[in-house]
């Protein structure tokens, strides 16, 4: 099963359009008339249904499907606005009848609608189709609804077309659900509808009993027009939408209606299902079981192989029987002439391979040709080929007594036949020259003459004679059944090209796979020696993995497996026939069988087990009630009840991996089903491949998938756990299986049980949880980019802005620390340089020295010249400061018209010759308007334990020395002098 590419597909395609959305903006499709038209009205108002599946319906509250799509890439086509606006149908026309809309989607073309609406071209054109319930029988055309109950959607625009048919009863549904739903329940006896919508919620709600009947045509009406409506007066949007609509590519249709409608097709739909007339299906219910001709050695087509009928023929009728719901039986071990006698008297039905003569027509009716299969004449290579039909006088000929041109050479009086049990012994005949040579179908003779190396052989083709031409072969079936041949007929014309070339393929190519060869050990070589056979606990009954039946045939894919297994190692096999897997287990652990053939992953919950590698591996599905949510995880579901089969390798797998489960045993899957219908428990759980089994068998009404657990079912073989060699053993054996021969297997068995259409919805019912689960995924993902988008902008904004505010912060810095007017440290600034260089000369000793100036008699200043001189007196001498102090002084505001200078590395001497420079320079200075002015400074210098406060102090007291001797002069105070 190829889940991957499945559920793949989808998400390629989804990321497809979202690419084609995201990169198809089209901002010149408009001319400037329209473009001028759409900025003066604004957005397109555009009127959708919310139930229309999958064209237009809502999920989630939003919007969705094709049309959603559709508009989207409109609105990147034109470059312009559709607004949205949800509804009913009923409610959608009105509003565009009524122009409360400009436009509406999903309209069809109709002439009585012209007068309110334009249209553009349709945008999808589904066949309207009539589904009836698959027991419904054939239908030939609207006679057969004579007195049944047909359903359709309210209003639709064929209603007074149907109305007029006599004798049909016809109901009207709100919408297409309840219609489909109303068919499968049976309230209705069959629907027209849109075979899209009706095959989607067939599909959601696994409404499997259901199929399309035919293509609904009345007057005229085939097709539904999908397309847009618009206002009749607005010409230019009309213009505008088509516009957009023509600028769409060609890849981009088809991507859309790939994404939103391509699971169905009608052709699709009626493939799988085969109409049978009444007569037909009564026929089946009374004839359910045909006996079919199996030959022992007709390798590839039909032969037995460890005495279990196999080969194409085999598959071929088990697969057009199924299509009719009839069972084949094997009927074996009577030679050609003696199924002819039991064909005439009435105790065979059906022979395979076979080519019509005059004396069989007698007996059997024959279907179509279904293979033409080449022959050719086989002989000694050492002998002169034969080339034309004369080179056969004299000649011995081999040939099965029973062969198609048997007869024909018996009565040649030139020739003399050898008659042979089968194919193999003509072919040995000829390979010892006991014989001259044998006619023999190419497939055949390549195919025996490999498989059981026969030496010597040299082909030669008579294609041009009448020997030579290809052999059709048809089915034969007994005369005075001529019901069953008609039913095989139809069976066979429905089979595809691919399915007769797979069939074919997986017969022919088997011919050319070589065995692959298990090297022994030589302890391994002596146990088997010891032991009759190898003994398998295999399930008499559990399809499609084994299954014994009263004959004693194993069949299945667990049957297949061990067939290559035992073929490859060179075991002899004997079966011990088990109810079920706990009934195995204990004929295991009481050693009455070596080893169990379908083992779950059960190590360490069974010490007395071991098991080998896994060789398959199967989803485990939940199948619940049609109205039931989906479910992935047991544990999600704690308080649910499930059933499972009693005794089974299932049960023992989910007991032992969901102990907290809550799950109640039934004796058959088909009394679990029933407890999950009838509310008893919340679901079954199964291996997919046996689910389908069973769903196919005994019908879903009112089942579907309704989850997959996240474990899977493996497959193992069981056995003693002290048996280690025999373990050992099986490994090796299973890696001798090549994966092409455990697809071939897989696909034979697992496949045809779940091709059959109901499963193609099994997978689809998963594939659709899986594609939900990707779809949130990525719009999970979508806006987890986005989210992540918008962080990164955010984050290079706050960054800016972080970046601004340091800016400002420091702006504001300087601001706190300078003063304003003179642009000098503020007292506060000087305090903290206060601290540090007192900080620092406590620990290194590092000197300084502190200057404190008041101007004298500044409030004359102020009051003489104004508070602006005054002012500029303070600026000036700032700027005297600032130009005549070491860059590593710190210069300050103190007070109104007081500064202080702290001196690093200056003494009390070196500071007061400084000050007094200082004074000396503002002394000689003009300052504007106000002329000269003057300063008195204290000084004093930083002692060992001087603070901030003392130095100040001392500083002050300096100054006011200063002061009282007169002004304009230093003052210097050193720590300890008293003033
Ligand atoms: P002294 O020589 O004794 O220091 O005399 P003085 O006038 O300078 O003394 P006083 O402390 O009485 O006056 C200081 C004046 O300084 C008072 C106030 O008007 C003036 N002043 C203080 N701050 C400012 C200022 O920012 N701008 C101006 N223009 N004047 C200020
Ligand atoms: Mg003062
Ligand atoms: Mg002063």
């Amino acid at each position: 099963m190829d889940r991957c590419s499945f559920i793949f597909k989808p998400f390629l395609l989804l990321l497809l359009v979202l690419i084609a959305l995201a990169s198809n903006v089209n901002a010149s499709l408009l001319n400037s008339e329209e473009r001028a038209f759409i900025d003066r009205h604004g957005p397109i108002s555009l009127a959708v249904m919310y139930d229309f599946i999958p064209f237009s319906f809502v999920e989630n509250g939003q919007h969705t499907g094709l049309v959603a799509d559709l508009v989207k890439l409109l609105e990147n086509k034109a470059d312009i606005q559709i607004k949205i606006e949800i509804d009913e149908w009923a409610n959608n026309l009105r509003k565009l009848e009524e122009k409360e809309v400009d436009a509406i989607a999903d309209i069809s073309y109709r002439p009585n609608r012209a007068h309110f609406s334009l249209f553009t071209t349709p945008y999808f054109e589904i066949p309207t189709v009539i589904f009836t319930r698959a027991d419904f029988g054939g239908y030939r055309g609207f006679e057969d609804f004579s007195g049944k109950r047909v359903g359709v959607l309210n209003n639709i625009f064929y209603l007074d077309l149907l109305k007029a048919v006599p004798g049909i009863d016809i109901v009207e549904f709100p919408d297409y659900e309840h219609l489909i739903k109303a068919v499968a329940f049976g309230s209705i006896d069959a629907s027209i509808q849109n075979l899209t919508s009706a095959q989607h919620y067939a599909t959601r709600h696994a409404l499997t009993n259901i199929r399309v009947a035919g293509e609904f045509r009345i007057g005229g009406v085939g097709r539904e027009d999908l397309r847009f409506g618009v206002q009749s007066e607005l010409v230019i949007i009309h213009d505008i939408l088509q516009k957009a609509m023509d600028a769409i590519t060609s890849e981009e249709w088809r991507q859309l209606s790939q994404r939103w409608t391509d699971v169905v097709t009608l052709e699709r739909i009626k493939q799988q299902t085969l109409a049978l007339t009444p007569e037909e299906r009564e026929y089946v219910r009374q004839n359910p079981v045909i006996r079919v001709q199996n030959e022992a050695n007709f390798e590839p087509y039909n032969y037995n192989e460890n005495g279990f009928p196999t080969g194409h023929s085999i598959d071929l009728i088990r697969l057009l029987a199924a299509r009719v719901g009839l069972e084949v039986e094997p009927i074996s071990g009577h030679t050609w002439s003696d199924f002819m006698q039991m064909m005439a008297q009435g105790e065979l039905d059906v022979m395979m391979n076979i080519a019509p003569n005059e004396s069989r027509q007698e007996i059997m009716a024959f279907t179509g040709p279904y293979i033409r299969l080449a022959q050719a004449v086989y002989q000694h290579k050492d002998q002169q080929p034969i080339q034309s039909p004369e080179d056969f006088i004299g000649k011995t000929l081999a040939l099965p007594d029973a062969f198609y041109n048997y007869e024909f050479f018996k009565n040649q009086p030139d020739i003399q036949v050898i008659p042979t049990e089968d194919s193999i012994a003509a072919l040995i005949l000829v390979s010892t020259q006991e014989a001259d040579a044998t006619l023999e179908l190419l497939s055949v003779a390549n195919h025996l003459s490999t498989k059981y190396g026969i030496p010597d052989l040299r082909s030669n083709s008579l294609q041009d004679t009448r020997f030579g031409r290809p052999i059709p072969l048809h089915i034969g079936v007994r005369k005075d059944d001529p019901m069953l041949k008609t039913l095989l007929q139809k069976s066979m014309d429905t089979l595809t090209e691919q399915e007769k070339r797979e069939l074919q393929e997986r017969w022919i190519s088997r011919t050319h796979a070589s065995a692959h060869h298990v090297h022994l050990t030589r302890e391994e070589l002596e146990w088997l020696d010891q032991i009759p056979a190898l003994r398998i606990c295999a399930i008499s009954e559990r399809m499609p993995y084994e299954r014994i039946d009263q004959n004693g045939q194993y069949y299945g894919a667990i049957a297949d497996i061990i067939e290559v297994l035992t073929n490859n190692a060179g075991l002899t096999t004997r079966l011990s026939r088990q109810p079920h897997w706990q009934a195995a287990l204990d004929a295991l652990e009481n050693n009455l069988c070596d080893f169990i053939a379908n083992a779950p992953s059960i190590d360490g919950h069974q010490p007395s087990v071991s098991i080998t590698s896994s060789y398959y591996e199967t989803p485990i599905v939940i199948a619940t009630r049609q109205d039931a949510f989906f479910i992935n995880n047991l544990d999600q579901t704690k308080d649910q009840t499930f059933a499972v089969l009693a005794f089974s390798e299932i049960e023992t797998l989910i007991r032992s991996r969901f102990p907290d489960t809550k799950l109640v045993s039934y004796p058959s899957a088909e009394a679990g089903l029933d407890a999950v219908r009838k509310y008893e428990v919340f679901g079954y759980i199964d291996s997919l491949p046996s689910l389908g089994n069973t769903l196919n068998r005994s019908g879903r009404d009112n089942l579907k998938i309704g989850g997959q657990l996240d474990i899977a079912y493996q497959f193992h073989f069981a056995v003693q756990s002290q048996h280690q060699l025999l373990l050992d053993l099986l490994n090796k054996a299973l890696l001798s299986i090549t994966d092409e021969t455990k697809a071939q297997i897989e696909q034979r068995w697992m496949q045809i049980a779940i091709s059959k259409p109901a499963d193609y919805r099994l997978i689809w019912q998963i594939g659709v949880v899986a594609l939900l689960i990707i779809i949130a995924f990525i719009i999970w993902n979508i806006k987890l980019a986005k989210l992540n988008i918008r962080v990164q902008r955010a984050n290079t904004q706050l960054l800016e802005v972080q970046r601004e505010l340091e800016i400002k912060n420091r702006q504001l810095e300087q601001l706190a620390i300078t003063d304003r007017l003179t642009r000098l440290y503020n007292r506060m600034r000087l305090e903290k340089a206060f601290e540090e260089m007192i900080d620092e000369s406590e620990k290194s000793g590092r000197i300084f020295s502190v200057l404190l100036m008041d101007i004298d008699f500044f409030k004359r200043v102020n009051d003489t010249y104004g508070h602006l001189c005054g002012d500029a007196v303070l600026t000036d001498i700032a700027s005297i400061l600032k130009g005549h102090c070491s860059a590593n002084a710190t210069l300050a505001r103190w007070g109104g018209e007081e500064f202080m200078v702290i001196c690093p590395d200056m003494t009390l001497d070196e500071a007061t010759t400084h000050a007094d420079m200082l004074r000396q320079l503002i002394a000689d200075h003009q300052f504007p308007d106000v002329g000269s002015c003057t300063v008195s400074i204290g000084v004093t210098q930083w002692q060992l334990g001087d603070k901030q406060k003392s130095l100040t102090l001392r500083a002050d007291t300096a100054l006011y020395h200063a002061k009282e001797q007169g002004r304009n002069r230093v003052c210097a105070l050193e720590a300890g002098q008293k003033a």
